[in-house]
């Protein structure tokens, strides 16, 4: 029996090979969209341009351009990954906060565009005082709000404390690719606050602990309880644990007049406000929203 012709293409009439840009980038938006990824548009081409070394706006001009398989197989990597659950920032590696754009790995939590609002409540404090002078960022994570902080002249100097050793080793690599002077970095104990012996006082703490009650902690998002430290999520039982170990040193580490800002869960600020009714040195408690609307933040002066 003949066999079947088999089409071989010749030289010259061979096919360039591998796809194009724009089939990969559809290819990979249907699998991340089947996948329940929201975005899935935008995160396939962040990942392509990416991986690529372009531009999204490059990658939307010459998308008819063929990739190679070195590129296919990196874009197929990060692909994976994602579909994994990792987080679209940690297979980038990078975040972007503020004008920032920082390092993103598991090591400590990636910061949210909450903690953004967060720096936006100092800066409207700054615009009528000016510059806090010495701050203290208790559970500094990836240093996101003291770099900013510090970039954005809205403070002079910074310390930044933290549980966990690998944070603090990404807030160093942070402060390093940012090269913005001012922040110190150190270790404190289970305890949270640090030894203060010997500190002068600050002028403004400030902190986005872990509010997460425990038992919420199984249901949060893949992405977040899988590939997030949970140091930097679990706030104990009822997820107060940290807010209320912050609050407690917050009287004697603040300077006369001083200020006091947390990141808080939007179900804890009628709790949140209690708490601080109990503080008699500290006044004008306040409860602030997020641009969503819901209570994020918490605000109070020491007396001066
Ligand atoms: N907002 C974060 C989350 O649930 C929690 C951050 C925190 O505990 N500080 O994704």
């Amino acid at each position: 029996m003949e066999s079947p012709e088999r089409e071989s293409p010749g030289p010259g009439s061979r096919r360039p090979y591998g796809p194009t840009r724009s089939e990969i980038v559809e290819g990979i938006a249907t699998e991340l969209a089947a996948a329940g990824v929201e975005s899935a548009r935008l995160e396939a081409e962040r990942l392509v341009s990416g991986i690529l070394g372009i531009t999204r706006g490059e990658l939307a001009t010459a998308g008819g351009e063929r990739v190679n398989p070195d590129e296919a197989l990196g874009v197929a990597r990060a692909v994976s990954r994602r579909l994994d659950g990792e987080p679209l920032q940690h297979v980038e590696g990078s975040v972007d906060f503020r004008t920032l754009v920082l390092v993103s790995d598991g090591r400590a939590l990636i910061p949210r565009p909450e903690t953004e609002q967060l720096v936006d409540v100092i800066s409207e404090w700054v615009a009528r005082d000016g510059p806090f002078e010495r701050v203290l960022e208790i559970g500094v994570g990836s240093a996101a709000i003291a770099l900013s902080l510090l970039s954005e002249g809205l403070a002079v100097r910074a310390l930044g404390v933290d549980v966990s050793g690998e944070a603090l080793a990404q807030a160093a690599e942070n402060a390093e690719r940012v090269g913005v002077p001012g922040l110190e970095l150190r270790s404190c104990g289970p305890e949270i606050w640090p030894d203060l012996a010997g500190e002068s006082p600050f002028d403004l703490v400030v902190s986005n602990p872990p509010y997460v009650a425990s038992a919420d902690v199984p249901h949060l998002d893949v992405e977040v309880r899988l590939h997030e430290p949970r140091v930097a999520l679990d706030g104990g039982p009822d997820g107060l644990e940290v807010v209320r170990a912050v609050l407690a040193g917050v009287p004697a580490a603040l300077a006369p007049g001083g200020r006091v800002l947390l990141e808080i869960g939007s179900d804890q600020g009628a709790r949140v406000a209690r708490l601080l009714a109990g503080e008699s040195l500290l006044e004008v408690p306040r409860i602030r929203t997020d641009l969503a609307g819901r209570d994020r933040f918490v605000t109070a002066r020491r007396a001066s």
